[in-house]
C-alpha cells in the first residue's frame, strides 16, 4: 500500500480507503461484507469510511462494521482508521437531520454505540445543510474532539465560499481540520477545480468519495445495464437516466487507452485522480472481493503522460459527461 500524509498533518491515510455506503448494510450478504472488510485490510487499507444513515437499513452498516470489528479484526483497532459522518436524514423529528450541535453530538454518540467504538479517528459534517451557522456546526466538531469522542475532525462537501470560514474556525480552536472530503471522478471534475487548492492551502488532506462514479468508470455498463449493478437497484443513487449514451460512450473510449496501459478502467480511474498530489487518499466502494483486488492494482501503475491527461480530458469534457 502506498500512504500519503493528510494535508500539514503528522497522519498517513492509504492510498485507497474502503466506503461502506452500499454493500455493508443489512439488507446485504454479511459473510461478503466481512470478506471485503478483512481483504481490505490485509491489502493495507486500514482507513473505513463510515456515517450514521449507510445501510440500508441506516445505520446498519455501522452496527455490520462493529461486529465484523468485533468477529475478525479486534486486536488491531490501532491499525486501523475509522471515520464517521453526521448531518444527512437519519432518524425521525426535526433533530434527526442537518448539521445543528443536538444532531451531530446526538449522532456521534449513536454511532459510537452502533460501530462499539470508544472514538472515531475523523468526525465529519457530512455537509452543510444551508440553515445552521458554520460557527454552531464547527463549534460541535470541537466539542467532539475534546470529549474525546474523536481525534480529528473533517468537513464533506462544504461548498468553497464556506470551506475558508470553516478551517479557520477549526485552526482557532486548534483542532485543525484533518481531511476536506469531496465527490471526485474523470466525469467529476468540479471539486479539483474548485476545492483541492483551498485544502491544501490550509493545510488539510483531501479525500475523494465516488472515484469510480459510482461504477460508470468501470467499464460495467458498456453492454447495457448488469444485473445486480448499482444503477438497476431502485437505491436511486445512480439513477438509470445517468448511465447516459455519452458517458458510456465516454467509458468505452477511456477503456481503449486503460487497455494500451495495461490496466483495468477502474483502475486507470483511481490513477488518475491519484497522480493529482494534492489528493491523500480515494475512498472506494465494492460489492465483491474480486472488485477489489481489482481496484487494488491500480497503484501499480500511478503515471500518466501529458497526451494521455489531455486526452482524458477532452474525453470527458464533452457535453452530459461531467455528473454537475
Ligand atoms: P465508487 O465510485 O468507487 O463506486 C463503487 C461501486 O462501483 C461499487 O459498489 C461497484 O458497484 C462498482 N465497482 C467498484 N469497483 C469495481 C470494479 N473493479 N469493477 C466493476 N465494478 C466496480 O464509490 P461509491 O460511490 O461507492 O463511494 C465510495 C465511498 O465514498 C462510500 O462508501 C462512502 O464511504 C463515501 N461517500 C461519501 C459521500 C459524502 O457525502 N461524503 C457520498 C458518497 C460516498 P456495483 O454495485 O454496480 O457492483
Amino acid at each position: 500500500m502506498k500512504f500519503n500524509y493528510c494535508g500539514n498533518s503528522g497522519v498517513q491515510l492509504p492510498a485507497l480507503s474502503l466506503g461502506l455506503w452500499h454493500n455493508f448494510g443489512s439488507v446485504d450478504d454479511f459473510s461478503v461484507a466481512t470478506q471485503m472488510v478483512v481483504k481490505a485490510f490485509d491489502a493495507g487499507i486500514c482507513h473505513f469510511d463510515l456515517a450514521n444513515n449507510y445501510g440500508p437499513e441506516p445505520g446498519s452498516a455501522e452496527t455490520n462494521f462493529g461486529r465484523i470489528l468485533k468477529n475478525e479484526l479486534a486486536s488491531h483497532r490501532d491499525e486501523m482508521f475509522i471515520s464517521s459522518k453526521a448531518g444527512h436524514d437519519m432518524w425521525p423529528g426535526v433533530y434527526g437531520d442537518g448539521s445543528s450541535r443536538k444532531n451531530l453530538i446526538a449522532s456521534c454518540n449513536q454511532s459510537l454505540k452502533r460501530t462499539g467504538l470508544e472514538y472515531f479517528d475523523v468526525f465529519y459534517s457530512h455537509r452543510y445543510d444551508g440553515v445552521t451557522p458554520i460557527e454552531e456546526t464547527m463549534q460541535a466538531l470541537i466539542d467532539i474532539v475534546r470529549q474525546g469522542k474523536a481525534l480529528y475532525v473533517g468537513i464533506s462537501k462544504y461548498p468553497p465560499y464556506l470551506q475558508q470560514q470553516c478551517y479557520d474556525i477549526l485552526k482557532e480552536a486548534k483542532v485543525p481540520c484533518l481531511l476536506s472530503q469531496y465527490r471526485c471522478s474523470m466525469m467529476d471534475l468540479k471539486a479539483k477545480l474548485e476545492n483541492f487548492q483551498l485544502a491544501k492551502d490550509n493545510g488539510s488532506g483531501v479525500i475523494c468519495f465516488s472515484p469510480l462514479a459510482q461504477g460508470v468508470l468501470t467499464g460495467k455498463y458498456l453492454n447495457g445495464i448488469p444485473e445486480n449493478s448499482r444503477a438497476a437497484k431502485s437505491t436511486g443513487f445512480l439513477q438509470l437516466s445517468q448511465v447516459n449514451n455519452e458517458r458510456v460512450e465516454a467509458s468505452r473510449q477511456l477503456n481503449e487507452m486503460a487497455e494500451q496501459r495495461g490496466q483495468s478502467l477502474a483502475q486507470m480511474a483511481l490513477a488518475w485522480i491519484l497522480s493529482d498530489e494534492r489528493v491523500t487518499s480515494l475512498i472506494i466502494g465494492t460489492s465483491s472481493v474480486a472488485q477489489l483486488e481489482d481496484n487494488l492494482k491500480a497503484l501499480d501503475n500511478l503515471s500518466f503522460s501529458q497526451e494521455e491527461l489531455d486526452r482524458i480530458n477532452e474525453i470527458c469534457t464533452k457535453p452530459n459527461i461531467q455528473f454537475e
